[in-house]
This record gives C-alpha cells, sequence and structure tokens, in this order.
C-alpha cells in the first residue's frame, strides 16, 4: 500500500495518527531528501509530494490513499470531479479559509455598494462559490503564494487565504473580514483500490478514524 502525503505540517501530523495504528516512520523527509519512504509495516510505503499533487496521485491510483487539506481537495475536484473518495476528516493541519484586506479598506462598503473587486488567491475555486453565493462581482486573480502582498501592491483589494494565527496577516497590516470556511486536512482513497484492497486498507482507515476522532476531543 501507498500512501501519498506532503512533507512539512502534514507529514509532522501524520505520524502520530501512523503511531496509533502501530506505525513507525524511521526516516524525515525534511533531512533525507528521499521520496519513497519504508515504514515498520513492510505492506505500507509514503511517497512524498507537493501538497496540491496528493489529490493527483490518488486519482490515478499511484498512491492507495494520500491526505491532503480541504483547501486543496476544492481545487482539485472542480477540475477533476468524481475521482476521490473521502471517508475521513483527520482533524490535522486545521485553519480557516478566510477573506482579508489591508486594515482601512472599507470591505463591507464595498461589497455593499455593489464594487467589482479584484481578488488575488490560489483558491480560486473556493473563492469563485463563496462571492457568487454572495452576489459579489470579482476579479479573481490567480496566485501560487504570497498572496498577503497582492493587495499592498495593487494587484488586488483582497486575498483569500488560509489563515490560522494570523501573524502573516499581521505581519502585512491586513486584517481578515470574512471566515469562508474551516480548513483540515482529509484522507482520500483511490476507488479501485478500495474494491480491490479494501480488506488491506481497512484496519488502516479504521485506526486513522479512531485517531482523528481522539484529536477533536479537547485536551484538559
Ligand atoms: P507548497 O508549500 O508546496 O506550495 P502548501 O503551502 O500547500 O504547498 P503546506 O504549507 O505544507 O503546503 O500546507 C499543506 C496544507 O496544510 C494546506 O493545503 C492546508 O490545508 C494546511 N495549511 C496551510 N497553511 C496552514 C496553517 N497556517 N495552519 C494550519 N494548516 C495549514
Ligand atoms: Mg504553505
Amino acid at each position: 500500500m501507498t500512501l501519498a502525503l506532503s512533507k512539512g505540517r502534514i507529514f509532522e501530523e501524520t505520524l502520530p495518527l501512523l503511531a496509533a495504528a502501530g506505525v513507525e516512520v524511521a526516516e524525515n523527509p525534511e533531512h533525507s531528501r528521499k521520496l519513497i519512504i519504508p515504514t515498520s509495516d513492510p505492506a505500507l510505503r509514503l511517497i512524498i509530494v507537493r501538497a496540491s499533487d496528493v489529490p493527483t496521485y490518488v486519482q490515478y491510483g499511484a498512491a492507495d490513499l494520500g491526505i491532503a487539506g480541504k483547501d486543496v481537495l476544492i481545487e482539485h475536484a472542480a477540475e477533476h470531479p468524481g475521482g476521490l473518495y473521502q471517508p475521513i476528516d483527520l482533524n490535522i493541519a486545521k485553519c480557516r479559509l478566510c477573506v482579508a484586506v489591508p486594515a482601512g479598506f472599507d470591505y463591507v462598503k464595498a461589497v455593499h455598494q455593489g464594487a467589482r473587486l479584484r481578488v488575488a488567491t490560489k483558491y480560486v475555486q473556493a473563492a469563485r462559490e463563496h462571492f457568487a453565493a454572495k452576489g459579489v462581482y470579482v476579479d479573481l486573480i490567480k496566485l501560487y503564494g504570497s498572496m498577503e502582498l497582492a493587495p499592498l501592491v495593487g494587484l488586488a483589494d483582497a486575498i483569500v487565504d488560509l489563515v490560522s494565527s494570523g501573524g502573516t496577516l499581521r505581519a502585512n497590516n491586513l486584517v481578515a473580514v470574512e471566515d469562508i470556511m474551516p480548513i483540515s486536512s482529509r484522507l482520500v482513497v483511490n476507488q479501485a483500490a478500495l474494491k480491490t484492497r479494501g480488506a488491506r486498507l481497512q484496519p488502516l482507515l479504521d485506526a486513522f478514524q479512531k485517531a482523528s476522532a481522539a484529536l477533536c476531543i479537547p485536551q484538559g
């Protein structure tokens, strides 16, 4: 079995879930630079891919399973509808998808007056749906990172971006003015693998389900 995931926060936050399933990972991709990582379970290996490529590996069956943010899954689904089975919210890599503007920009007034907003974002699909539901006209400008810069140099009036502590927004004199949705990472499963290798995958799915449910309960 092959599990696709990205290095960084998703890898780090997946380790405890794997441990709960009795799986140890000997190497950290951050240091080893290896893209295929064995685990203590001879039947399970990890592959390390870009966060936004995880759904692609799983959809084509190059990985049986993957872990990806809801943000990534929404954008992927827009281009490849119906390909992925999404059984479990893992409750990891949690943040919020928000609209943010420069401090002092009157967002409510701009929206109320029916102004046409220029919005820069990596999350074009989620942003399009959000503003369409509000009846706000937007010109969406696709970026691949550092969205915070766009309103500061006149590329856009607003951004749609992921926010966790708000530190990056504050550092760039931006404020979140609207919550679009909470984001967490999901387990996705290749449909065919579930049919042909369901018996092998199921214990891992069950362990992930149990360990991620425990993450919902406030520690105290
Ligand atoms: P890349 O760095 O390769 O462009 P990325 O920025 O999407 O990709 P990560 O920063 O590792 O990669 O983010 C992976 C996932 O973690 C995102 O898709 C999102 O669901 C979640 N995430 C992103 N930023 C945060 C954050 N500040 N706090 C919590 N979770 C986050
Ligand atoms: Mg990132």
